[in-house]
């Protein structure tokens, strides 16, 4: 089903201080890397090849921008992360910039305050996407249809409010899901494989190990970026470099269904681990 070659424009680094290097980068057109990363296929390959210049521009200004093509050939994996905004999303967007892989954030809204709302926005300028994880992080299967809605609809319209763009995916606290919530909620169910890595005592290397004897192309990783969960963040030190070296490509939820052509079902009761 992967037909067309697409290229991505992934943005790597953000250290930037120096005015010069702001002014830079705001001559790039954004609009078109955006667009890349939306994945609109018929047109991906020629904008982005276009745009080589200005991102040989962009690196000398201190912030490299990352040409990724995407072989439809080699596996896809979706690299996700439940909890955020937090502080440990900045050290999760550092091994992300590290290795120059992309990833989606289920966020909860009541977190997307301060600094946590500004790294979530940091998060998306550098090519990730965010999606909702409720507002409250509370049990909602047993929740009444309003309910659900509310929980849904605040985060929903927070992310939009910081990014200017409405999420597509939704996860369930606790993944606990009920027909109530498939007919209320109008964005797509994600679920993941998991590895255990909401319990302190799951070491860093079991972590990693876990998702490396799991992943098939088209998996959707479920780990944590909560408040303190470091071990999380040191196995991606182990996820990331096997992950490539077995020649999978890091894509967002959205790019794992754009690439296979596929759909993304909503009030359907359809739950999606993988796409492929
Ligand atoms: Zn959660």
């Amino acid at each position: 089903m992967k037909k067309a070659r697409i290229i991505f424009a992934l943005v790597l680094t953000i250290v930037m201080t120096a005015q010069s290097a702001i002014e830079t980068f705001a001559a790039v057109d954004l609009s078109v890397i955006k667009r890349i990363l939306s994945g609109e296929k018929a047109q991906a390959q020629e904008p982005a090849a276009q745009d080589t210049a200005e991102q040989e521009t962009v690196a000398e200004g201190g912030k490299a921008l990352l040409l990724t093509e995407i072989d439809p050939d080699k596996p896809l994996v979706a690299l996700t992360f439940d909890d955020g905004p937090t502080v440990t999303t900045e050290k999760v967007l550092e091994k992300l910039e590290e290795y120059g892989v992309t990833a989606t954030f289920f966020v909860i809204g009541k977190q997307i305050n301060g600094s946590a709302s500004d790294t979530m926005k940091k998060a998306y300028d550098l090519g990730c996407e965010i999606a909702n994880h409720s507002r409250n992080h509370n049990t909602m299967s047993s929740m009444p249809a309003s309910e659900v809605s509310d929980e849904v609809n605040y985060t929903s319209d927070k992310i939009k409010e910081v990014t200017g763009e409405a999420p597509k995916f939704f996860r369930a606290p606790y993944l606990a899901v009920s027909s109530e919530m498939y007919d209320a909620v109008d964005l797509t169910f994600i679920q993941g494989i998991t590895a255990n890595d909401w319990v302190a005592s799951t070491d860093t290397e079991t972590r990693a190990q876990t998702v490396l004897n799991n992943v098939k192309d088209g998996t959707i990783i479920l780990l944590h970026d909560f408040y303190g969960n470091d071990q999380t963040v040191d196995a991606l030190d182990t996820i990331i470099p096997e992950l490539l070296s077995k020649g999978y490509q890091f894509v967002t939820v959205s790019q794992l269904f754009e690439i296979n052509e596929a759909e993304p079902e909503v009030h359907t009761g359809k739950i999606y681990s993988s796409v492929n």
